[in-house]
């Protein structure tokens, strides 16, 4: 052995003996030749407890003591079935475990051509608390990207993509769709004469209204001002005009109540049915040619469109 190794050799038991990381070696069949406080630690016991105990009997204790290592499944033998599965199956290999206190460990694994293994585990809860943060503030931003701020549902960008995804998927499936284009008929009076913030809320009102109404798979998104999209999959022209007349009145029917002032508001729909791929541009086009036609035609209606 060279010099240099040979004295790190001599000189590393004073180290690793009260160090706060942690160090266990153990023999082929599993049984611990040694280990230091913070290895021992880590499953509840004392290094002398531990000592020639089998990796197994450490996991149990853990378990037993409810001390160290976070066994999730509840079962302490299929926790040990699974490590088995992992254990020695690289020479090296690293991996995270998270303890009962809410700490998080990088454990380290190292197998020898003898099958001496060597496990060094130390602290990474700060990094792992950073990690989680920055997830959840990816997740929220995403959301932020994807949801109307006023409304809460999908944005236009985010209800087309939903709706691309769908037609694909229903047409490949031969399925019928249907695409309900709903604005809200006279709207500009609304904030004419009740003020923005009154508008803003007939916005939110709706949004409540026609989601109860809507199945857990219909897409429903904002496209834009008072204009509201409904992707219908798997749905036939009779069960997309039901559904739209449903909308219709039960709009028609709610009293809105802003500042002790009461007040109702009517909608439009145009309705596009398709049973193929089609882009979404197109449908769309198809969909505001028919509620143009429910505008025309008095407002407060549901047309479908002729063409398709
Ligand atoms: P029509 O029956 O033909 O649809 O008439 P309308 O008044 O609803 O249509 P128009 O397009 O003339 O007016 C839409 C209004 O919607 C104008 C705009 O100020 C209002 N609007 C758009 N977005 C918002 C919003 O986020 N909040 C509020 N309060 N008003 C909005
Ligand atoms: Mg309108
Ligand atoms: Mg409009």
């Amino acid at each position: 052995m060279e010099r240099s190794v040979a004295e790190l050799v001599k000189h590393i038991g004073k180290f690793l003996g009260t160090s706060s990381e942690a160090y266990g070696i153990f023999n082929g069949e599993d049984h611990l030749i040694g280990c230091n406080h913070a290895f021992a630690n880590l499953f509840g016991d004392s290094p002398d407890a531990f000592l020639n105990r089998h990796f197994d009997d450490l996991v149990r204790n853990a378990f037993r003591k409810q001390h160290g290592i976070k066994i999730d499944s509840g079962d302490v033998e299929q926790f040990i079935d699974m490590t088995k599965t992992r254990r020695r199956s690289a020479a090296y290999r690293v991996f995270e475990v998270d303890m009962l206190d809410g700490l998080w460990f990088l454990f380290s694994e190292q197998t020898l051509a003898n099958g001496d293994m060597l496990i060094h585990a130390r602290d990474i809860t700060k990094q792992k608390k950073n990690e989680f943060e920055l997830h959840a503030k990816s997740s929220k931003l995403r959301k932020l990207a994807l949801t109307d701020e006023l409304t809460q549902i999908a944005n236009r960008r985010s209800f087309i993509n939903s709706v691309n995804a769908e037609i694909s998927r229903c047409s490949r499936n031969k399925a019928k769709m249907a695409f309900l284009l709903l604005d809200i008929d006279y709207f500009k009076n609304v904030n004419d004469t009740y003020g923005h913030l009154a508008g803003d809320a007939v916005l939110i009102n709706i949004t409540q209204l026609i989601t109860v109404l809507l199945r857990e798979y219909d897409v429903f998104g904002r496209l834009g001002g008072e204009e509201f999209g409904i992707f219908l999959a798997d749905t036939d022209l009779n069960t997309a005009t039901e559904i739209a007349q449903r909308i219709r009145e039960k709009i028609q029917q709610h009293v809105i109540e802003i500042d002790h002032q009461k007040m109702s508001v009517t909608v439009s729909i145009g309705i596009a049915l398709l049973n193929q791929a089609t882009k979404f541009e197109t449908l769309y086009k198809r969909a505001d040619v028919a509620l143009y036609q429910a505008k025309n035609g008095g407002r407060n209606k549901v047309v479908v469109s002729d063409q398709g």
